[in-house]
């Protein structure tokens, strides 16, 4: 029976856990720790690599359509103003005259005031300063002389890499739009309240996908019409005549099976559809994908429809052409009647005049910019929209966490009860898989037993080994940490009670508690299979 506990004191119970257990250590804790800074501990290390892992399989290995990336934290400061960060990646901040507390404006309700620091979501009430616009990007210099020119970024977000690699993934992966490109890597960002754990930190991972889908004017083209969705759910298989709205939609899907693969099912996520006025001016469509977190229900992935505007932007800064070559395009477009092409040429230089003017190009040059992107979507060449998948490693770490996190009243045979704490993680992800215990650690052919199951599977999987302490003590500590199988070597084992049961153990699942003899020889494929 799972015990029904306050969320304030649940997030309490999650955050001593993960202390006690070694998944998360605050940054430099010795020195009285850095706002906004997490370590990662040996199992958290571990749970991360598996959340990490998992992501890459499913979006790289196992799709033709999907190539990766690992590119460099610090880039060329140009990078950011083509993508509208220097001059817009802000938060307001207002400072408060009394308390001399820093907060966000549109959080200001929010946050407890540091002369109050009890459960208040209230501030002092004493005197704001204005909102000011507060760039989160770390600045850096690069080289030995500090100065404007030396100024560079930590990256604030992995996206911006794919964008500007574009061309030469392309080129080197022999893809052909529509197609992606992923990648994991650490983002930054200066926020003025970092807070909740490691929701909102000031150094994170983020896992991302940018990919690439011709314009609706192509794919009419080509195809004779943009398929429209016909309802919610996964669309299925992709096929030539989508258009970003079903290609949208797929990656929503996608993402939320994804999450539903490691542990956390469609229930426990909230799908938010941004309204058009919350929009960034670019985007089509944006979903949030938000989890139920003990402090609230919050972000953990948003999935935006980012139309051309991101290799647009390069293309013009840059000045390196970003459009691609599609053989099909230039082959129907041969073939299409006047009005068509008309209609199409048109629908074409009006998003693209729109996107010149909104990208502060004066109209003259806009115009004629829009002209001659139409008159090559004639040639058969465009710049590829995009649909972003874009998740946090740190916060789906703390939502797997938040999730699997339970407590059990249990009764022993002897009629005690007592609280059994235990991560349901998903065995796909568990850091370790498997608990390998001698019933007794003063027995030499137990331990021999129970030292041989653990190099069998050790090549395999993450594998612990315990002989101290009472089995149920070594059952529980493995329960808080996750571990979905124990094996004991036991007397059994050794043929003592009964002959037949030599070379068998009791294998233990850490949810249903069950337990069951298995041959040592069918350990392995049995938890394989599991665990993959
Ligand atoms: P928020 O509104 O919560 O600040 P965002 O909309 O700015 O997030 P994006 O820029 O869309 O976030 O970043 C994509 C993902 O990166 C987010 O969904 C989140 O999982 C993760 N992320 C962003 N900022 C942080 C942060 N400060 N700490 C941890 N993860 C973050």
């Amino acid at each position: 029976m799972s015990q029904k506990i306050a969320e304030s004191s649940l997030m309490e119970r999650i955050v001593s856990l993960c202390k006690r257990r070694g998944f998360i250590f605050q940054s430099s804790e010795i020195y009285g720790g850095i706002n906004g800074f997490w370590d990662y501990g040996p199992l958290g290390a571990e749970l991360k690599r598996n959340v990490k892992e998992a992501w890459w399989r499913e979006m790289t290995r196992l799709r033709d359509d999907v190539a990766g990336l690992d590119a460099s934290i610090i880039m060329h400061p140009a990078i950011w103003r083509a993508s509208g960060h220097v001059d817009t990646f802000s938060d307001p901040m207002i400072d408060c005259k009394t308390c001399k507390g820093r907060f966000r404006a549109d959080q200001i309700d929010e946050i407890a005031c540091p002369q109050k620091p009890s459960k208040s979501v209230v501030t002092c009430g004493g005197e704001k300063t204005q909102p000011r616009a507060f760039n989160l990007m770390f600045e850096t210099n690069v080289g030995p002389v500090k100065d404007e020119a030396s100024t560079a970024y930590l990256r604030p977000e992995t996206a911006q890499a794919i964008f500007a690699q574009f061309k030469n993934v392309l080129e080197t992966s022999r893809q052909k739009v529509p197609f992606g490109i992923a990648q994991i890597g650490k983002a930054f960002r200066n926020e003025v309240t970092p807070r909740n754990f490691t929701f909102r930190s000031r150094e994170f991972e983020q896992m991302e996908l940018e990919y690439f889908i011709p314009p609706d004017e192509a794919i009419e083209a080509i195809a004779g019409s943009v398929a429209k969705p016909t309802g919610p759910g996964h669309p299925g298989t992709p096929r030539p005549d989508w258009g970003w709205q079903l290609w949208h939609q797929y990656w929503v899907e996608e993402r939320i099976a994804f999450y539903g693969r490691i542990g956390l099912p469609r229930e426990s996520l909230v799908e938010y559809w941004q309204k058009p006025e919350e929009l960034a001016h670019y985007a089509r469509a944006t979903v949030d994908l938000l989890f139920k977190f003990p402090f609230g229900t919050q972000e953990l992935e948003g999935i935006a429809a980012r139309s051309d505007f991101d290799l647009s932007q390069h293309a013009r800064r840059s000045g390196k052409p970003m459009a691609v070559f599609d053989e099909a395009l230039r082959n129907a477009w041969a073939l299409l009647d006047d009005r068509t092409r008309e209609r199409l040429a048109a629908s074409y230089r009006n998003h693209r005049l729109a996107h010149y003017s909104r990208s502060g190009v004066a109209i003259g040059e806009a115009t004629a910019l829009a002209e001659a992107d139409a008159d090559n979507l004639a040639k058969g060449q465009y710049i590829p929209h995009v649909i972003e998948p874009s998740a946090g490693v740190d916060r789906l770490l703390l939502a797997l966490i938040c999730h699997a996190y339970a407590e059990e009243g249990v009764t022993d045979e002897k009629g005690k009860t007592e609280t059994r704490i235990l991560l349901r993680l998903h065995p796909r992800i568990a850091p370790i898989k498997v608990a390998v215990f001698p019933l007794l650690r003063n027995r030499p052919e137990l331990v021999a037993k129970a030292v041989e199951i653990r190099e069998m599977l050790r090549p395999h999987m993450t594998v612990a080994y315990d002989d101290s302490g009472a089995i149920g003590r070594r059952y529980r500590r493995q329960d808080e940490i996750g571990t979905p199988f124990c094996i004991t070597a036991d007397f059994s084992t050794l043929g003592e009670n009964d002959p037949s049961d030599k070379d068998t153990v009791t294998l233990r699942e850490r949810d249903s508690m069950h337990q069951q003899r298995i041959k040592i020889s069918d350990l392995l494929p049995f938890i394989l299979t599991r665990i993959n």
